[in-house]
């Protein structure tokens, strides 16, 4: 069993980030800039936006925090954007989510210029990856990608069971893992809480991507002998023992799943750091116009 190290590859891949960003500014060209709208004091989100601009002072981009109350209205939410899809300093930028009940996230993420939409959630970005044409793709499938990539984790003709289907994880990891590409080719089923006999499902997998939110509900008797095993799941669990209160728990009970996988993801240690590598790639794809002209 080989644990799929996150930390160590989120750190190779924000080396190379560091070395191309060197190279730009070398020939002249100016530092990669996303820009985060933070709305509320969510402390989660705090701690995701913090990670993300602790990244790009390491990487040399240059970032942006724009905050506002958790009572900001909606207009002003769309004020913000509209301001940043014009401003030609900003390469990217991402709307921190979830936000306030009271702000339409669908309109939100509608609203922000694909080409500066490096989150990959606008619909656009969906679609385009849908099609397999050049597009942002959602940070988190993304790292996840790169992880099987780098690992070389075979992938053509096995049975995949993503469990969770959100718009941010599950249904775009579904979707990319069903692509004629490498990581892909595999026979995927999308799984969610209406699905029959998840546990008989699961079993039937040759890779597992577990985003569902539900701490430790993947054990060890649902998971086939040599399996992948792909953690996503990040809940924080009250734990009076932690400095901080609470213990961050996966989807997947490690203990027990570990011993029967052929990789899997820790939590934290995996998954989670790899999100902020792709979102810095997608970052500077931006700054470079990669994706669109
Ligand atoms: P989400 O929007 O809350 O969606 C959860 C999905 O799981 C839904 O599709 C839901 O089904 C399904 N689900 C819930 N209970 C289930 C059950 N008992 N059996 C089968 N399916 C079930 O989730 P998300 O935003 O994708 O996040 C999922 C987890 O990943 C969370 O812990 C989140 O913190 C974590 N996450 C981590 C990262 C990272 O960088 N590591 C990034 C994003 C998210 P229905 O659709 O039927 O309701």
């Amino acid at each position: 069993m080989t644990i799929i190290d996150g930390k160590k590859i989120s750190a190779e891949v924000k080396a190379e980030l560091k070395e191309e960003v060197d190279a730009l500014l070398a020939e002249g060209g100016k530092a990669p800039h996303l820009a985060a709208v933070l709305i509320g004091d969510n402390g989660a989100s705090e701690t995701y936006v913090a990670s993300k601009i602790r990244s790009c002072e390491q990487i040399g981009f240059k970032s942006s925090l724009i905050r506002r109350d958790s009572n900001v209205s909606e207009a002003e939410v769309l004020e913000i954007i509209a301001e940043l899809n014009n401003d030609e300093d900003v390469d990217g930028f991402i709307v921190q989510l979830p936000l306030p009940d009271h702000i339409n996230v669908d309109k939100v993420i509608e609203a922000i210029d694909p080409k500066k939409d490096v989150d990959g959630f606008h619909p656009i970005n969906i679609g385009r990856m849908a099609k397999g044409l050049p597009a942002y793709i959602s940070a988190t499938p993304y790292g996840i990608l790169e992880l099987l990539k780098r690992y070389e984790i075979e992938t053509s003709g096995k049975h995949c069971v993503v469990v969770g289907r959100s718009q941010i994880v599950g249904l775009p990891m579904s979707i990319l893992m069903q692509r004629n590409d490498y990581p892909g080719n595999c026979t995927v089923t999308l799984t969610h809480s209406r699905t029959q006999n998840i546990k008989a499902v699961i079993q039937s997998a040759d890779i597992v991507i577990a985003a569902l939110g539900r701490p430790e509900f993947i054990t060890g008797e649902m998971i086939k002998e040599g399996a992948v095993v792909i953690d996503v799941g990040l809940t924080r669990v009250v734990d009076e023992s932690k400095k901080k209160g609470y213990a961050l728990k996966g989807d997947v009970k490690f203990d027990e799943v570990a011993p029967k996988a052929s990789y899997i993801t820790p939590v934290p240690g995996g998954v989670g750091l790899m999100t902020v590598a792709a979102l810095m790639h997608n970052t500077l794809k931006a700054a470079r116009k990669e994706i669109y002209a």
